[in-house]
């Protein structure tokens, strides 16, 4: 395993960054052994030995991400070795919201006159790449960790981005990936580059400041039943509104406009513009384009 380090806000040029107060570094890495075992199997065994499990924060953006991570091929091997901490059923369908959200989408796509290839970048369990076929999508699934593809007759499952070599799309949907990802902007370029003129990517990513409060680092890394928000080695990042969109410009992407959104579906403008007035939505929803240079 190699160590990344992170000293700079990932999203913004701020400079000010601060040390966020996590307790006293036995309780830390007892907790982080009892995560490891419960949910990883055990391989992450003596990383918190080798990496400081500190978090730092953004002063002007208000970006949380960990000041030291494990590179890529170490993160896909821990994905590998990961266990669900719910019983639920692999196979299950998306729920009516996530059918919902990609007929939405498919109308902001169709409004365009573009064709309706979607990418599904990161498509994890498939569920979201099952609602967007189900919505008329043409879907690719790419999921890097083979161990998590399921079997989907009607869309087509890659595991490697060199079989998109050339391949162009009007969609991308990214949905919570990116707070994963050890280099959002790195991948922010990539699927930039896999975009029609005109194409929209859709992305979603959970908004840390409805996590802020007093107590939100208790329990950190792990309190023994559920995933912290910024559990180690999961979530890389936690993301504000202010931090995404920030990144989303530095990679050179705008937001699509409000006309655009109402024109597709009054329900979704709605909700996108209750999003932005900091109503209490647990994720934050973003359409953007790429910027033309
Ligand atoms: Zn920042």
């Amino acid at each position: 395993m190699q160590k990344m380090s992170v000293n700079q806000c990932p999203c913004c040029p701020d400079d000010r960054l601060k040390r966020l107060e996590v307790r006293e570094s036995q309780v830390v890495a007892e907790r982080f052994q009892q995560l490891n075992r419960k949910k990883y199997g055990g391989y992450m065994s003596g990383w918190e030995g080798e990496l400081s499990l500190q978090l730092f924060q953004c002063a002007g953006c208000g970006h949380v991400w960990h000041a030291e991570h494990p590179d890529q091929e170490s993160l896909f091997g821990m994905y590998a070795h990961g266990r669900r901490m719910r019983v639920t059923s692999a196979d299950r369908p998306p729920t009516n919201r996530m059918c919902r959200e990609m007929r939405q989408f498919a109308r902001l796509v169709g409004a365009r006159h573009l064709d309706q290839g979607l990418l599904d970048f990161g498509s994890g369990g498939g569920r979201w790449s099952v609602a967007a076929d189900l919505a008329g999508f043409q879907v690719t699934a790419y999921e890097p960790s083979a161990a998590r593809v399921p079997s989907q007759s009607r869309i087509r499952q890659i595991t490697d981005l060199r079989e998109l070599e050339g391949a162009q799309f009007s969609a991308v949907n990214l949905e919570q990936v990116l707070e994963h990802v050890p280099d959002p902007m790195g991948l922010l370029q990539t699927i930039k580059s896999l975009m029609q003129p005109g194409g929209v990517l859709r992305i979603s990513v959970p908004d840390i400041c409805k996590h802020l409060n007093g107590t939100w680092l208790e329990d950190y890394p792990f309190n023994g039943r559920e995933m912290h928000i910024m559990s180690p080695f999961e979530h890389l990042h936690g993301f504000t509104r202010k931090s995404l969109i920030s990144l989303l410009a530095r990679s050179g992407w705008r937001i699509v406009s409000g006309f655009d959104l109402i024109s597709a579906s009054p329900l979704l403008f709605s909700r996108y513009f209750l999003s932005s007035a900091g109503l209490p939505i647990s994720r934050t929803l973003l359409f953007v384009e790429p910027q033309e240079c």
